[in-house]
């Protein structure tokens, strides 16, 4: 199995694509947009730090996520595949990725670059909404995945929240930040030749079905 990055815009739905490819392929999905959530929720200088900068849109600190990237892919898990999303955010990340890669025995994979336009990422965005309890995703902005009822995951019942950075506000930070520091490292990963670009203004079905064709190939 190969390893896979996703490179998207927020609310491109790589969090939904990323747990598609983990029920498929039975690889760990490491985001570091969700290791960071929850180092946000601890008590400490360092938790109240994350949940700030998450709350204002813009990047945590670049050496905090060195550390956490590397623990996580030394663990065995990682050994058949992992899908990484969210990590690397901007050129010294990737070049950091590329040693902490080398340094474990492992290739950077197939990295696949998911596009949407703005307006839709901004609908997608308000209207997102997650389960606490399973984390499953739903967007009330969107009839065909809204939840049956409203605020309650179909799937177990728990209680639907809202991201706190998912206002118009921190989304403009985000998207600023990530057409400024991320999608420069596209050209990164087009020079290795290991990037497939791939429209995500499309159905979860039909933007799974490009991901898997690339997986297979
Ligand atoms: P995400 O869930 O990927 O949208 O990430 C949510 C937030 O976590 C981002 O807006 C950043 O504040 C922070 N974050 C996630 N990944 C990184 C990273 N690789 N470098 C710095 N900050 C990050």
């Amino acid at each position: 199995m190969k390893n896979i990055m996703f490179i998207a815009p927020p609310a491109a739905g790589k969090g939904t694509q990323a747990e598609l490819v983990v029920e498929k392929y039975k690889i760990p999905h490491i985001s570091t947009g969700d290791i960071l959530r929850e180092i946000s929720k601890e008590d400490s200088e360092i938790g109240k730090y994350v949940y700030e900068t998450l709350a204002s849109g813009k990047l945590v600190k670049d050496e905090i996520t060195y550390k956490l990237i590397e623990e996580r892919l030394s663990r065995k898990d990682c050994k058949n595949g992992f899908i990484i999303d969210g990590f690397p955010r901007n050129i010294d990340q990737a070049y950091e990725y590329d040693k902490i890669l080398k340094k474990l025995g492992y290739n950077v994979g197939n990295v696949i670059s998911i596009t949407v336009d703005k307006k839709t990422l901004e609908k997608r965005i308000t209207g997102r909404r997650i389960c606490e309890n399973c984390s499953a995703i739903y967007n009330i902005n969107y009839e065909n995945s809204s939840p049956k009822v409203e605020s309650v995951c179909d799937q177990c019942g728990g209680k639907l929240y809202q991201r706190s950075d998912d206002n118009l506000e921190s989304f403009e930070t985000r998207y600023q930040t990530f057409v400024e520091k991320t999608e420069p490292i596209i050209e990164h990963y087009k020079k290795q030749n290991v990037l497939t670009e791939i429209n995500g203004d499309d159905t979860v079905e039909n933007i799974f079905k490009k991901i898997d064709k690339i997986i297979k190939n």
